[in-house]
């Protein structure tokens, strides 16, 4: 490292949920800490998210009543992890289910951010250690000038983010948007006029202020380029950096940590990982895998580079460009998914559907299930007044036909196959019990449906009324979840396990413990809040 312009204790690379997380904590604890954000937006996919976050044994749920303890929590991480996951990711779990309600408490102290309980249950709430509510949290609405002069900064998103998650959900903004318009009415316009917020843009807001008042610089508009490392240990010492005015350098005292997100919009890194068909991309331009290029750069081992956050997208313009905006429109009573021969291969309802819709051939690593369609009929196309909008905006995304054997040759499917397979879902929906993928009996897929009470179940519903409608339903990536090896404090390895001082990673750019498959709706908020406030926190307590 040439002679620096300026140094700081903490540098941290990205201002998404998992780089302010970092920040704050440094912050608080009196470190000189510097935000650098490529984008000239701050917040990342972060400030674009519904701001579900998902925290065990938090103090909210206790406060509610409800019980839960950390070997619950272990329980739960391992009963849902896929196959040989707990041999490497035992000791993060340990680590997040220590740390994250902490960190929940430390933010609601130091910002101005206050998280409220959403009822939704865990995904696998049947599974040991699984909760039916309790675990999913969202922040409060917040005023976005809270966060001062980075307030017209803070990322706008695909999704409303003048309400709270829970409003979303309780006014199902997405299957009803005017119903919710009139029942939110004059408090959606009053909070619009004032930069009222909730989700993403909320957590954003609280994190800014929080940093902010801590004494944290944040520059946007900054891409780092480079770490500079001490020659003979590896010591990351530095870091540089481009903005407008040019480039420059600045050393770093105890640690850098890359909070980079995912590499989504690298179309080379996208290739590699995740061959085969990505219908949308959900997330920032500026996610290209820069954090996982520095870390590999600087000697780390990286890993979990095939494991994403996936669910279904429609196509929307953000920034002037095509994008996607998640939504979970598979989940329809007059729909079902089929793989490239026409055939069911989930239940639609499931929660993990992306994981389903990724499987992978060991051999190849091609996806085995891809093309994959949407099949319905005239219902599902109603199922929102938003969804006949949103897909025709995108040529051919949506196909009809009167009969469903012209429909299954318009999307190349073997129509006996197709026909085979929508006469077969008829009669579970007729008998009321999907013989093959039980869609709407799981706790989760009777909340989705609507079915809790027990009765009759809402998932099913027939095929039958033309025109008959099939869409593309592909791989959309919400953000990577692969990038840096870390250990349990969140510092970055080697491929021999060995650490490299004074580098750290969280969030989508590090190797996440908890990969494609989500163990609540808020599985990647949460844990990259609180694999923030591990890196944080160790830098300034062991990088000196
Ligand atoms: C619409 C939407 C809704 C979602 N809702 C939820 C939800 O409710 N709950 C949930 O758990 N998850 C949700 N997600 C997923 C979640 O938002 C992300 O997984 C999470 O925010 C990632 O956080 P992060 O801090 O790792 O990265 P990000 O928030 O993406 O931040 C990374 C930042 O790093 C910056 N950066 C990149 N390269 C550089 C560089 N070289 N130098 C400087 N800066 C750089 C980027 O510009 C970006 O701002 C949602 C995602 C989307 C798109």
């Amino acid at each position: 490292m040439p002679a620096s312009v300026e140094g700081v204790d903490v540098a941290v690379v990205g201002s998404g949920a998992a780089g302010l997380s970092a920040a704050l904590v440094a912050s608080v604890c009196c470190a000189r800490v510097l935000v650098l954000e490529k984008s000239t937006l701050l917040g990342g996919t972060s400030a674009m998210s519904g701001g579900g976050t998902w925290i065990p044994c938090n103090r909210h749920a206790r406060e509610a009543g409800v019980e839960d303890s950390p070997e619950d929590a272990m329980r739960y991480l391992h009963a849902t992890a896929p196959e040989g996951w707990a041999q490497t990711e035992t000791a993060l779990w340990q680590s997040f289910v220590e740390h994250a309600p902490v960190m929940l408490d430390f933010f609601e102290e130091h910002t101005q951010l206050r998280f409220e309980l959403v009822h939704e249950p865990d995904p696998f709430a049947e599974a040991e250690g699984g909760r039916i509510f309790g675990r999913m949290l969202t922040p409060s609405l917040l005023d976005r000038a809270i966060a001062g002069p980075y307030a017209h900064l803070i990322r706008g998103s695909t999704l409303p983010q003048h309400i709270t998650y829970n409003e979303a959900k309780r006014y199902r903004v997405y299957e009803r948007p005017m119903r919710a318009a009139f029942a939110l009415g004059p408090r959606w316009l009053l909070r619009m006029a004032t930069g009222r917020v909730g989700c993403g843009n909320a957590l954003i807001a609280g994190l800014l202020e929080g940093c902010t008042r801590h004494g944290c610089r944040i520059v946007a508009g900054a891409r780092v380029t480079g770490l500079s490392q001490d020659a003979a240990t590896g010591r990351v010492e530095g870091v540089s950096y481009e903005t407008a005015a040019g480039r420059r350098e600045i050393a770093v005292r105890q640690g850098v940590v890359l909070a980079t997100g995912g590499f989504e919009w690298d179309p080379e890194l996208l290739a590699r990982h995740f061959p085969g068909p990505v219908d949308r991309i959900s997330s920032p331009r500026t996610n290209t895998g820069d954090g996982q290029r520095l870390a590999e750069a600087a000697g780390a081992l990286l890993e979990r580079m095939d494991q994403a956050n996936i669910y279904g997208a429609l196509p929307v313009t953000y920034e002037g460009r095509a994008h996607g905006m998640p939504a979970i429109f598979n989940a329809s009573p007059h729909a079902i998914v089929v793989d490239r021969h026409g055939k069911r291969f989930v239940s639609e309802y499931h929660f993990n559907i992306g994981e389903a819709l990724d499987r992978r051939d060991p051999e190849t690593g091609e996806p085995v299930h891809l093309p994959a369609w949407i099949v319905g009929d005239r219902r599902f196309l109603h199922q929102s007044v938003l969804f006949p909008r949103m897909a025709r905006r995108e040529p051919g995304f949506l196909i009809q036909a009167e009969t469903l054997d012209e429909l299954a040759l318009r999307i190349d499917l073997p129509p006996a196959s197709l026909g085979g397979t929508v006469a077969r879902f008829n009669g579970f929906a007729a008998a009321g019990r999907d013989e093959d993928f039980q869609r709407g009996e799981s706790v989760w897929e009777r909340y989705m449906s609507g079915s809790e009470d027990g009765g009759p179940n809402k998932a099913l519903g027939t095929i039958e009324r033309r025109p008959f409608v099939a869409c593309k339903f592909n791989r959309s990536l919400l953000g990577t979840k692969g990038g840096a090896r870390t250990n349990a404090k969140g510092q970055v390895l080697r491929p021999d396990g060995s650490v490299i001082p004074g580098l750290y990673c969280a969030g989508n750019a590090m190797a996440n413990p908890f990969g494609t498959r989500a163990v609540g709706s808020g599985t990647t908020i949460g844990p990259c809040l609180t694999w923030g406030h591990i890196c944080g926190l160790h830098a300034v307590r062991e990088g000196s």
